[in-house]
């Protein structure tokens, strides 16, 4: 079972330290993975924007089960989305093209390539979705639990959270806390023992 534990965010950084383990496994610390989160805050009257950004050990295996899982999520949410996003643009911008679209209204206006973009970038999206569960379909038996305990990238972009082997982490509405999520329960304990 996870255990979340709430971090304060002093100076832009986290004020906690991590065990000498890996988070995910507990093996000794050999690699660190980087977490980046960000977040618009109202600061009065303007906008700020917020980056926390820390290492967090791994072993030596945990590590590259990260970046293996990053990289079979982002290549085919990134393929899905331009493979799909560029061909239902170019069929929707030469069919409105095609039906007269832009006769109407100003001369000269392009609201059939407007047109084929939004109609691009929603089904883009959903390509860019539907390419990361087929990679992650194909991809189970080679990654293993690494990858089927990662949330999918289209939903970490909806919860804002940041995911790696053994730890989510989420940066609260006010970006005073993170909120980190540890698989690892004995890990989860000398965290918080090192940080109480
Ligand atoms: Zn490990």
């Amino acid at each position: 079972m996870s255990i979340k534990i709430q971090v304060p965010v002093v100076d832009s950084k986290l004020a906690a330290v991590f065990p000498e383990v890996c988070v995910c496994c507990g093996a000794p610390r050999e690699v660190e993975s980087a977490l980046v989160l960000g977040r618009q805050v109202a600061r009065g009257k303007r906008q700020e924007s917020i980056t926390v950004k820390f290492d967090v050990p791994h072993c030596e295996r945990c590590g590259r089960t990260t970046k293996a899982v990053f990289l079979a999520g982002c290549i085919p949410f990134v393929l899905g989305f331009v493979l799909v996003g560029l061909g239902v643009f170019g069929v929707v911008a030469y069919l409105a093209l095609g039906s007269g679209l832009d006769d109407h209204g100003k001369p000269g206006n392009s609201n059939s390539l407007l047109l084929g973009a939004a109609a691009g970038f929603f089904s883009g999206l959903i390509g860019a979705f539907v390419f990361e569960v087929a990679a992650r379909v194909v991809l189970l038996p080679f990654l293993g639990r690494g990858l089927s305990n990662a949330p999918l990238l289209a939903i970490q972009l909806l919860r804002d959270s940041q995911y790696i082997a053994g730890l989510s982490a989420k940066l609260n509405s006010e970006a005073t806390h993170v909120e980190l999520e540890l698989a690892n329960a004995r890990v989860a304990e000398q965290f918080a023992a090192l940080n109480r």
